[in-house]
């Protein structure tokens, strides 16, 4: 059943690892109640990643308490602007990088 809807490889490893076994007919609905929890809230834990060489985003920066958020000046040093992706910003992928980088860069070239 689980093969009509997943691929057939990943539906096999997911009967695998849950030891689910048999056709669909056999289970009780308390089983069936089980499979679907399963999963409902499968999760992932990803083993590691692939390092630096694919990086496209970095955690850490200059620390935003230092900053104004609203010119990106460092406060006891008003000339002195920290915008993108060396500040202490991270966003999750699809954009929210560029966005930063773009609206950090136009806050503080308004400013300066
Ligand atoms: C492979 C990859 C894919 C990405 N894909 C996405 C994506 O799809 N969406 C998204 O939102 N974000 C993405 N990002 C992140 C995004 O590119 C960055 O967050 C963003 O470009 C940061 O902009 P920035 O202007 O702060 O820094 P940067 O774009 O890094 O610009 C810094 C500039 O300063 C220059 N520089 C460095 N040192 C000196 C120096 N001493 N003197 C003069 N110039 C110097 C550098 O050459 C560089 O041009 C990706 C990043 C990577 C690496």
């Amino acid at each position: 059943y689980l093969a009509q809807h997943l691929p057939k490889r990943f539906a096999q490893a997911l009967n695998d690892v849950h030891g689910w076994a048999g056709p669909l007919q056999g289970y009780k609905n308390s089983d069936i109640e089980q499979v679907a929890r399963a999963l409902d809230q499968w999760t992932i834990k990803p083993a590691g990643t692939e390092g630096y060489r694919t990086a496209e985003v970095t955690l850490g920066g200059v620390d935003t308490r230092q900053l104004s958020s609203k010119t990106m000046a460092v406060l006891d040093k008003p000339d002195l602007y920290f915008i993108g992706e060396v500040v202490d910003v991270t966003g999750h992928l699809g954009g929210h990088n560029f966005q930063w980088a773009w609206a950090s860069g136009v806050a503080a070239g308004s400013d300066a």
